[in-house]
């Protein structure tokens, strides 16, 4: 079967640095696919090229076997990629609900007026924020305002959704809710690559991991096989 993620050979430069150098992974209808590695290995520039934020320098990416490597990131998002960043991206000068109204207007297939707010409910109602839709963005504390942009990503109908260190930053109590949440979205299906550093998140929502290394893929397999491969342990130590 096509997969429904086919990155191949995937390369790139700054200058003299090959930030990702040649990266090749499949993802699977249904998967939810841990990205790892330290810091600074490449994981982040190969979100950027597989959501269209950054052109490739070389290699391909395929989304059920269309090419879409170097497309624009608005053409990706309609073709059915949608992502979450490190840094929280709402408005904060509209309200929660409005936030979702306005990610739906610019979707594939736009919605407005009263089905945009029907469909915004019942996003909001999924990551955890029903009945609150007419409270101020900015005003939300951080999970809330990530559970935000989550229903932003949904709002999209996401085949493949990219989750760049969505859970950094939660204490402990968040961390749990937030486990739950991607939890329940794959159990709707959907197809999740998320770069994450937490450990407990990625052992109990990953069947998968990919791990890069110096811009290079050096492990993919098994969450459990690749936690204990000694080549990530030294990657990960540094040694
Ligand atoms: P990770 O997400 O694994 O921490 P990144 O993809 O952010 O890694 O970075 C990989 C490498 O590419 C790092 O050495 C980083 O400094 C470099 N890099 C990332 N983005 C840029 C950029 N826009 N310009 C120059 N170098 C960059």
């Amino acid at each position: 079967m096509t997969p429904l993620l086919s990155v191949s050979r995937l390369t790139r430069r700054f200058g003299g640095l090959m930030a990702v150098n040649g990266v090749s992974f499949d993802i699977a209808e249904g998967e939810v696919v841990g990205l790892l590695g330290p810091n600074g290995s490449g994981k982040t520039t190969a979100l950027n090229m597989i959501s269209g934020a950054m052109k490739p320098s070389g290699g391909e990416i395929q989304l059920r076997g269309e090419q879409i490597g170097g497309v624009s990131s608005h053409r990706i998002a309609r073709k059915g990629i949608a992502r979450t960043f490190q840094l929280v991206r709402v408005l904060p000068s509209l309200t929660v609900d409005e936030n979702v109204v306005a990610a739906l207007a610019f979707r594939g297939e736009p919605l407005w007026g009263d089905a945009a707010r029907r469909e915004a409910d019942e996003l909001l109602h999924r990551v955890g924020l029903g009945g609150r839709g007419g409270e101020a963005a900015e005003q939300l504390t951080y999970i809330d305002q990530k559970r935000v942009e989550l229903a932003r990503a949904l709002a999209a109908r996401p085949a493949l959704l990219l989750l760049d260190e969505w859970l950094a930053g939660l204490n402990p109590t968040e961390l749990r809710t937030g486990i739950g949440l991607i939890a329940s979205l794959r159990d709707t299906g959907i197809t999740i690559l998320l770069v994450e550093h937490v450990m407990e998140a990625v052992r109990s929502l990953c069947a998968r991991c990919v791990v890069m290394n110096a811009g290079s893929k050096i492990a993919d397999g098994d969450t459990a096989g690749v936690l204990a491969d000694p080549e990530v342990v030294r990657a990960y130590l540094g040694t």
